[in-house]
């Protein structure tokens, strides 16, 4: 059971290795989705605190311990960092629940997962060089040097905090860059939970890591066009993703984006069919749907699709909604009030378009588990793949049941949308599941599983569902720029007016 106090933690930001207020001397109250009570106080930071943060990590890039580290040292200062984790998984998963109303099953297995990516990141820190190149004149010694980027803006979302912060921070660090963290306004207590836990305990230098809590475009919008910072990594929806890209794009800031999704999860007739079911619950009704690879279009071969859809509601139905504190809950609340008006909406939607609504179907009340901010497993079969309901992100409980023929037409409509994050395939067959892994366009295509993740897999989007990729060693080289190194070992030079190539 969560500790739930009643009293409001007060929180205070973190610059330059110190804690503070922000520059307003203004808080706000952040929110316990599943009793719908303020639980602490959260600085706002505005323009001025996020120029303080920027002006102070580049500082901590540019001069004093940091730059001056072997990356030996940097790496073992990560695995340090993953050690914390370990000590703190469950503390920090407690205030993730606090804060995002997830499962604390689901947040507790995030944290005790985390620590890999700082591990395998620190093994990676010594292990990134440039190379010698053999440039085509004799008398030239030529190689390349591997380096930081520089200052790094992460803007995050609620849904899973720490562990979209790792898959920035840690390859980050590893590079050599230092930070200036951006958490979602609705997540921000267990970034600060997680600076004082462990990122001061494990002693980074001052100024490596900072953190700048408030509203969207209030911190974000200055953050990301700040002259200091050179990298963006930004996790998020679709709409702010493109603002961010546009706004780094005129300070031509390197940019990464991890943004939203809308899956298919495709179901052949030649799968194992309870596995499968499992997985279609597990890719939209697990994390209340809030996940931006939830399998939210269910592809089902017409052959199976109504015993499909039977066991699907059978199963479903069985979904224990409650207190996302208690290890046995299942479904817990909608993270945010907007999001969960904005589920509501997207359900109406839905009927207006003349799917057919089998399981669920609007709020879930306090009788049936649920209460304030609760959503009801929701199902529509009949959906057409034009409707709005298949094509626009939902972001909660909802999933679109589509029907198709034949693999081609699974293909066809798995690629008619505009986003391109994941895709399930369930099939026994290896023949398909080579063909449907190559066709589908996405960037991730998972056979028989979902919504597996790893720090050794890299994870990214297709056309609007991103740019870039993060986890798994190309990871780091977002963190990082090649400098190339001319040695010249002859005498005299040559014709000054001319460029110096191999043949002048
Ligand atoms: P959001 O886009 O509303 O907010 C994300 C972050 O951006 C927050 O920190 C927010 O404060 C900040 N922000 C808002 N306006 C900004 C602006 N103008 N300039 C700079 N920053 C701004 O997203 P959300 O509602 O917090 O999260 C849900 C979305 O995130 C979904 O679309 C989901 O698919 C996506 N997501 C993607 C991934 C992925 O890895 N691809 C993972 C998790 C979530």
């Amino acid at each position: 059971m969560l500790d739930r106090p009643t009293t409001l933690k007060d929180y205070q930001t973190y610059i330059d290795g110190t804690w503070c207020n922000a520059a307003s001397g203004k808080k706000f109250q952040t929110f316990d989705p599943y009793t719908g009570e303020p639980w602490a106080l959260i600085p706002e930071c505005d323009a001025r605190d996020v120029d303080r943060a920027c002006e102070a990590a580049y500082r901590a890039f540019d001069t004093g311990p940091w730059p001056a580290m072997t990356q030996t040292a940097r790496g073992r200062l990560l695995r340090r960092i993953a050690g914390l984790i370990e000590k703190h998984a469950e503390h920090l998963a407690e205030v993730e629940v606090r804060d995002n109303g997830k499962l604390i099953s689901e947040m507790l297995a995030q944290l005790k997962y985390l620590p890999e990516w700082y591990y395998y990141y620190g093994g990676l820190a010594d292990k990134i060089h440039g190379q010698v190149v053999p440039v085509d004149r004799p008398d030239i010694f030529g190689y390349t040097l591997k380096e930081p980027v520089g200052v790094c803006a992460f803007i995050t979302p609620w849904n899973s905090p720490l562990m979209l912060v790792g898959w920035k921070l840690a390859p980050a660090l590893a590079a050599g860059c230092t930070a200036v963290i951006k958490p979602s306004e609705f997540t921000t207590a267990s970034l600060l939970e997680f600076i004082k836990l462990v990122i001061e305990p494990a002693e980074l230098p001052r100024g490596v890591v900072n953190v700048v809590s408030g509203y969207g475009a209030v911190v974000g919008e200055p953050l990301v066009t700040h002259p200091k910072v050179a990298k963006v990594a930004f996790t998020g929806g679709t709409v702010t993703g493109a603002r961010v890209n546009e706004l780094a794009a005129k300070s031509f800031k390197k940019v990464s984006l991890e943004l939203g999704g809308k899956s298919p999860n495709i179901v052949f007739d030649d799968c194992v069919l309870d596995d499968a079911v499992a997985g279609a619950i597990s890719g939209i009704f697990a994390a209340t749907g809030q996940t931006c690879i939830a399998g939210s279009r269910l592809l089902l071969q017409d052959t199976i699709h109504e015993p499909f859809v039977e066991k699907l509601i059978a199963m479903a139905r069985t979904a224990k909604l409650g207190d996302p504190g208690l290890v046995e809950t299942q479904v817990g609340p909608v993270t945010t009030p907007p999001q969960y008006q904005k589920i509501l909406s997207y359900i109406d939607i839905a009927k207006a378009e003349g799917a057919r609504c089998v399981l669920g179907g609007g709020p879930a009340p306090k009788e049936e588990g649920g209460g304030k901010y609760f959503v009801k497993p929701t199902i529509f079969t009949g959906v057409n793949n034009r409707m709005r309901i298949a094509q626009e992100e939902v972001f909660g409980p909802v999933l679109s049941v589509i029907k198709f023929r034949d693999e081609e037409e699974a293909v066809a409509i798995a690629n008619d949308i505009a986003y391109g994050l994941g895709a399930g395939v369930w099939t026994q067959s290896v023949r398909r599941a080579t063909t449907m892994a190559r066709r589908i366009r996405a960037g991730t295509v998972w056979v028989n599983t979902y919504r597996a993740v790893s720090f050794l897999m890299p994870f990214g989007g297709y056309k609007a569902s991103g740019i870039g990729r993060e986890n798994g060693a190309e990871a780091v080289e977002a963190y990082l720029q090649t400098k190339s190194v001319w040695i010249n070992n002859a005498p005299g030079g040559g014709n000054p007016f001319v460029m110096r190539t191999a043949t002048s």
